[in-house]
């Protein structure tokens, strides 16, 4: 029995421009944007909630199934 969320935000690095949008809205304040480049999500924490999908302004971020390895730490 684990409650562990089963989604995680996805960001499309490729499209990602770095706004910050979703840094904000995050509840968690799991984001991050990684060198003035991308959104980079701590997906140990992240609560799968889609906040920072709705609020990314370009559509780049997506909320996939968390995988094992990503999950451990939480
Ligand atoms: S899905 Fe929720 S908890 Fe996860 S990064 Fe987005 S806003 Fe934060
Ligand atoms: S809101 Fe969207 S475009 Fe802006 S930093 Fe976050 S993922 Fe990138």
């Amino acid at each position: 029995m684990s409650s562990r969320p089963k989604l995680i935000a996805n960001v499309n690095r490729k499209i990602c421009v770095a706004c910050g949008t979703c840094v904000t809205q995050c509840p968690k304040s799991v984001i991050d944007v990684w060198r003035g480049s991308f959104a980079v999500v701590a997906l140990a924490q992240c609560l799968g909630c889609g906040r920072c999908a709705a609020a990314c302004p370009i559509g780049a971020i997506t909320l996939r199934e968390r995988v094992k390895s990503e999950g451990e730490t939480l």
